[in-house]
């Protein structure tokens, strides 16, 4: 085998809690992550020379070290010397920066990828301990589909996944960095948690109308204050028939749950005639054939 390509699943998260900071700097979560079926694709092709290029379709995302796919490789490396050189393309449709986890998805699919290439037999579990040195989110970006993550989201539990329902995605045009929003989440009594256990009851139930008003985020107390036109993208989705909407992860994309085609259609109509996203895609979960 001389080339590979692998897919790499954005998520969203269904609930998104923080339980405490803890004194290393990180938080503990309690967090609630679907795959969705929107997806990079990453080829990676083996070559004669020692040297690893990446390439991406999006001019302004760095290819050298700062890129998760060329760091990824790297943790590949230190723990599986492979010497042949690799040519990597890396083909973008998940919005950056947007939480999504784009960029933790791509260093999962390049663990996963370089495990098949060179054949190195990884299970799962492995490439999951890999994944950890590389962020928070890639454990849940190899495993996909549905799970309650805990720790700094290490921590996963499968679940089924959310019952069939169509997803839109819309991003303002504002940037938002997850290290700021955790920075300022201000944990004091009169913040309002999400009740993930009963969310996961609703989901172990496949009730999506049980599970639609649980669904919270504690950090769009930071980001929807620094950036109202998340609330108002929200406002909009749910007046044009979305279930609920919601920020995934530190945002600002929003997400709206739809239980009917049309509607959402429609909704995906207005927002991508409008000035109201700057990126509007209308997806659904995904979940990995088993
Ligand atoms: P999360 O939800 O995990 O916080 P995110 O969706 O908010 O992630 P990413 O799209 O992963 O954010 O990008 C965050 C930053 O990581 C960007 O500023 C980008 O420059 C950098 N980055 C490094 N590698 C990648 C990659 N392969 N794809 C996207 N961004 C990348």
């Amino acid at each position: 085998m001389n080339s590979i390509t692998e897919k790499a699943y954005a998520k969203i998260n269904l609930g998104l809690d923080v339980i405490r900071k803890r004194p290393d700097g990180y938080h503990d979560v309690s967090m609630i992550m679907q795959t969705v079926n929107l997806h990079d694709t990453i080829s990676i092709k083996k070559t004669k020379f020692q040297s690893v290029t990446v390439r991406s379709n999006l001019y302004y995302l760095p290819t050298d070290r700062r890129n998760l796919v060329y760091k990824a490789v790297e943790v590949f490396r230190e723990h599986y010397p492979i010497r042949s050189g690799l040519n990597i393309t890396l083909n973008k449709r998940i919005p950056v920066a947007a939480g999504l986890a784009g960029g933790s998805a791509d260093a999962a699919a390049t663990l996963k990828g370089l495990n098949r290439l060179f054949q190195t037999g990884l299970s799962l579990e492995e490439l999951m301990q890999l994944g950890i040195k590389l962020g928070a989110d890639v454990p849940f970006c190899l495993m996909m589909g549905c799970a309650h993550s805990e720790g700094i989201g290490e921590i996963l539990h499968p679940l089924p996944p959310i019952p069939d329902c169509k997803i839109l995605l819309v991003k303002p045009d504002v940037s938002v960095s997850t290290k700021h929003v955790y920075e300022n989440l201000r944990l004091n009594e009169e913040i309002s948690h999400p009740d993930i256990s009963s969310m996961i009851k609703a989901l172990k139930e496949n009730n999506l109308y049980a599970l639609i008003p649980l669904m919270e985020n504690i950090l769009e107390t930071v980001t929807i204050k620094e950036h109202p036109i998340i609330e108002e993208i929200k406002g909009l989705m749910k007046s044009k028939g979305a279930l609920t909407a919601l920020m995934s992860g530190s945002g600002p994309t929003v997400y709206g749950i739809f239980d009917n085609k049309l509607k959402a259609k429609q909704a995906y109509d207005l927002f991508k005639s409008s000035d109201w996203g700057y990126q509007v895609i209308l997806t659904e979960p995904y979940s990995p054939a088993k």
